[in-house]
């Protein structure tokens, strides 16, 4: 079933009299449960396509649809809605509030969903179970290593129990050891049937997900299944 759909979208950023064609035109469509790499050099159109898969962004033409719904014709609350529950965001960098525990970052995104207190600390402890990490649920981000910080990050996107996780060069700050096993924990994810897809511009990183979209200039270069799955080490 077609989770995500794009057609013939373009991004155009105008800043003064400059004009980026940063996408011209995009045309994927992703099923659930897929798990798709986007890559490309640097400047390639990849965060823009990510931002408007993610419902941060819009195109400046062509459509979009997201289970099958039409993502210009949803409101603000309904987009607001779709961000919050449908899509889990992990980021380079993390993204954690600095002064709340691992268990109170992961919860966060339950506050605007409406549950209870309890519910909350039982969701977001689950959570931290499924990336190993139950026991540091107390630890604030200055008391966990990067791997660890990515991993509450990953709790974090999954608490809501999203349609889709988004990431954004997710292994960005980590050593090479560290990101395969943040790799690994999407490859569980993964199995689990969730469709996830990735943004990063390391050839490797990219190999561990089943079908790879290469960006350059704002076109989609190459759109293949990935016959070299990297099964970690
Ligand atoms: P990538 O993620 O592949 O590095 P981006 O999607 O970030 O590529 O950028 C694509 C192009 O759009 C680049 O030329 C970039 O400078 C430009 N761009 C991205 N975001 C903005 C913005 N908010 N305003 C103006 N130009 C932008
Ligand atoms: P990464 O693990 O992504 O390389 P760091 O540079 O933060 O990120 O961590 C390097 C190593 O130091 C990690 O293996 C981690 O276990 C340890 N470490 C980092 N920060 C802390 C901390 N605040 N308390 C204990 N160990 C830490």
């Amino acid at each position: 079933m077609k989770i995500i759909e794009t057609h013939h979208i373009a991004k155009v950023y105008r800043m003064g009299n400059n004009i980026v064609n940063a996408l011209q035109d995009v045309t994927i469509s992703i099923d659930r449960g897929e798990y798709v790499a986007f890559m490309g050099p640097s400047g390639s159109g990849k965060s823009t396509l990510m931002n408007i898969v993610g419902c941060l962004d819009t195109p400046t033409s062509g459509t979009y649809s997201l289970n099958n719904h039409l993502v210009s014709e949803m409101t603000e609350n309904e987009l607001a809605e779709v961000r919050n529950k449908e899509i889990g965001f992990v980021f380079q960098t993390f993204n954690l509030l600095p002064r709340a525990s691992a268990l109170e970052n992961v919860a966060l995104p339950l506050i605007y969903a409406g549950y209870s207190r309890s519910e909350r600390e039982e969701m977001a402890m689950a959570a931290l179970e499924s990336v190993s990490l139950a026991d540091r649920y107390h630890h604030k981000p200055n008391e966990l290593s990067g791997g660890q910080r990515q991993r509450v990050a990953i709790a974090r996107a999954l608490v809501n129990n999203p349609s889709i996780i988004l990431a954004d060069e997710p292994t960005g700050n980590l050593d090479t050891k560290t990101s395969y096993d943040i790799m690994n924990l999407f490859q569980e994810l993964h199995d689990k049937g969730n469709t996830i897809i990735m943004v990063t511009h390391e050839d490797d990183i990219a190999h561990y997900s089943h079908r790879i979209i290469r960006l350059r200039d704002g076109l989609i270069e190459w759109d293949r299944k990935n016959e070299n799955i990297n099964r970690g080490r």
